[in-house]
């Protein structure tokens, strides 16, 4: 079966389809749902806390996405959800972030 990953397991049955018609596992050892996604590769948490870090500073997306090799149009989605309650967007701009945003983040993530 698919490895669960959460926690790697092996143990893990089929558990009906999502509403976008995927089929949906379940591990039974941490109880986690999950699909199979062959395009989108896991960004594991330490990649996701690497990237929290390199947002904070003053890289544009794209050297982030390079140095923690993620998709750029992925880390830019990653990016816009931690600032989903702020009314500003981030740019991928060759500037790179806004600091009024880059002061934002530091004061959400802190
Ligand atoms: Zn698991």
């Amino acid at each position: 079966m698919l490895p669960c990953p959460n926690c790697q397991s092996t143990h893990t049955v089929k558990n009906g389809f999502t509403h976008h018609h995927k089929q949906n596992h379940r591990c039974r050892n941490c109880g986690k749902q999950f699909t199979q996604n062959p395009t989108n590769k896991i960004i594991t948490q330490n990649t996701r806390t690497l990237i929290d870090r390199l947002l904070l500073e003053k890289i544009p997306l794209a050297g982030i996405a390079r140095a923690a090799q993620v998709g750029e149009t992925w880390l830019q989605a990653y990016a816009n959800k931690k600032l989903e309650s702020v009314p500003q967007k981030i740019q991928n701009t060759k500037k790179g972030f806004d600091s009024r945003v880059r002061r934002t983040l530091v004061i959400r993530w802190q």
